[in-house]
């Protein structure tokens, strides 16, 4: 008779946990999963997936505005938000089911309702009081988004959460932040045709990425017709009708359908029960993990967003990958975050990898930069006042790379290819030897030759390493 009812407890079925269970699975562990909500967790069902449809849609507005430069007659157009949110609900259902599916396959046991932790081997699964014993148990609870700033009738807002099936598109909408899913939303909505406002603390947008990519995403932004309100918070909302009446600092005051709180995100912890069996927590609840994702109590670990160590879906698969390896697989694995390559899907997008030009100039003596901003090949015809950006941030003194920063159509695509050149350390020396593909924009990032800056400290710091290959 096994000591314990499985080898691993999964607790959530998201990015991370799916993957875990999987892979434990197929090392022979026996495994259960519990999930509360939707197997496929925040990507699947309410965060990448979703809101990359909804990102397609958006842009087709550009693509109508456009084409007539190229000789189309585009009759009248109309969107309608009932037919979209349908559809995507059909694409989710659709990929959730292929997730139940493959843990299936896999042999894993799917339990549907919320599990609690009762002790460091055992859970407690809410909807029928069961408790189940496991040698280790993985928490993979995601984050949920903070209903931040705290101002009064604040519970009127929404969040991610529920944007994706409002029962009508509103027609005009403010966002509260200027964080990836701030502007992801307000790019969507102003181009399926929403009046939209946008209300953050900051004087800018997207506070961490390099100052020329966020003035270029806000000049987007604002070209695409979305009001910014930078420096400024809501301070009360109020329900006067059908319609939401805002009260910002500066004293104005908007009347909107709806009012987006993208203010954040947390890991989802509070009341699993970590605490109480000793779990060690952060400041914001995430579980504290060394680079095996094993929390301060040995068969307990977490991975993913719960550890609020990078909230991206790539993450908290690779995360939960190493995790299996090292426990069920004996390959230890660690997880280092290094050259993780992101990108922030308003339009046109942004993708980036490594530093920016500000912690490459905190970081080392000498810095040289290469800028490129130009008209895509398609707005001369198009007309578009789109613009592309281009940005190579080099150390000075070794010639590595040591960040790329793209806006523009097709940069998510582009920066994943760079990323692995990054990664392996490439020097701007290679980039210049690479032949370009003509005719494309990315032909650009082997192409810059001019140097548009270099920036020496008077007095030498201590060099930081150059990027180096993370995982060799
Ligand atoms: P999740 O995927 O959140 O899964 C956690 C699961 O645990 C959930 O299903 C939850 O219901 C379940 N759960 C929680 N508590 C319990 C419990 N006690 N018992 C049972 N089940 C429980 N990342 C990208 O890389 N690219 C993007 O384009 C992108 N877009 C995003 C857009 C939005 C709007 C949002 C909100 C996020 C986006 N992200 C994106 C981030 C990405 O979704 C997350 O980083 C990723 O989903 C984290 O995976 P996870 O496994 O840690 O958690
Ligand atoms: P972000 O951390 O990206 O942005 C949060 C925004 O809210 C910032 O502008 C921040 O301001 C502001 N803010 C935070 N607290 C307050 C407050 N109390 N009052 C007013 N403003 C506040 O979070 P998001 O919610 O946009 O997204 C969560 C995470 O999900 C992201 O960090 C990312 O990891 C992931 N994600 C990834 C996507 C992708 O890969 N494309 C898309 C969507 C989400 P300040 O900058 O001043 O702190």
């Amino acid at each position: 008779m096994a000591e314990h009812d499985f080898d691993l407890f999964v607790i959530g079925a998201g990015s991370g946990g799916v993957r875990a269970a999987r892979i434990a699975a197929g090392y022979g562990a026996r495994v259960a999963v519990a999930e509360e909500f939707r197997v496929g967790g925040t990507c699947v069902i309410r965060g990448c997936v979703p809101k990359k449809l909804m990102v397609y849609a958006s842009r087709f507005h550009d693509e109508f505005e456009e084409a007539a430069g190229f000789g189309w007659t585009v009759p009248a157009t109309m969107f309608d938000w009932s037919a979209l949110v349908a559809a995507k609900e059909r694409e989710i259902t659709r990929l959730s089911a292929i997730y139940r599916n493959n843990l299936h396959k896999a042999g894993v046991e799917m339990i549907d309702g919320r599990a609690e932790v009762l002790g460091p081997n055992e859970v407690r699964i809410l909807t029928d009081g069961r408790a189940i014993s496991a040698r280790t148990i993985l928490i993979a609870t995601g984050g949920a988004p903070v209903l931040e700033p705290d101002v009064p009738g604040r519970e009127l807002a929404i969040t991610s959460n529920e944007v994706f099936d409002l029962p009508a598109m509103p027609r005009r909408l403010l966002i509260v932040g200027a964080g990836y899913i701030a502007v992801e939303f307000a790019s969507i909505f102003a181009r399926l045709g929403s009046r939209v406002a946008l209300a953050s603390r900051g004087e800018n947008v997207l506070r961490g990425f390099d100052e020329d990519m966020r003035c270029g995403v806000r000049d987007a932004l604002q070209a695409a017709g979305v009001e910014t309100h930078f420096s400024h918070l809501p301070t009360a909302i109020e329900k006067t009708g059908e319609e939401l009446k805002v009260s910002l600092t500066s004293g104005l005051s908007l009347d909107v359908d709806q009012v987006l709180l993208a203010t954040g995100r947390r890991p989802s912890t509070p009341g699993l029960g970590l605490e109480t069996v000793g779990v060690a927590l952060d400041g914001v609840g995430a579980v504290v993990v060394d680079e095996f994702s094993r929390s301060s109590v040995p068969s307990i670990y977490a991975v993913g967003d719960a550890t609020n160590r990078m909230a991206l879906t790539p993450i908290a698969i690779r995360e939960g990958h190493a995790f299996a390896d090292s426990v069920f697989g004996d390959r230890p694995t660690p997880v280092r975050h290094e050259h993780v390559a992101t990108a922030v899907f308003t339009t046109p997008e942004l993708g980036v990898v490594g530093l920016t030009e500000a912690q490459a100039r905190e970081a080392c003596d000498c810095v040289d930069v290469y800028m490129a901003s130009f008209r895509p090949m398609k707005a001369t015809l198009s007309g578009s006042a789109q613009k592309t950006t281009m940005k190579i941030v080099v150390n000075g003194k070794t010639d590595v790379v040591l960040g790329v920063h793209i806006l523009g159509e097709g940069a998510a695509e582009i920066i994943q290819a760079v990323a692995i050149a990054v990664r392996l350390g490439a020097k701007k020396a290679d980039f210049d030897a690479t032949v370009a593909v003509h005719p494309t924009a990315a032909e650009e990032l082997v192409t810059m030759r001019t140097r548009t800056a270099r920036y020496e400290r008077a007095t030498p710091g201590p060099e930081a390493p150059d990027a180096m290959p993370s995982e060799a």
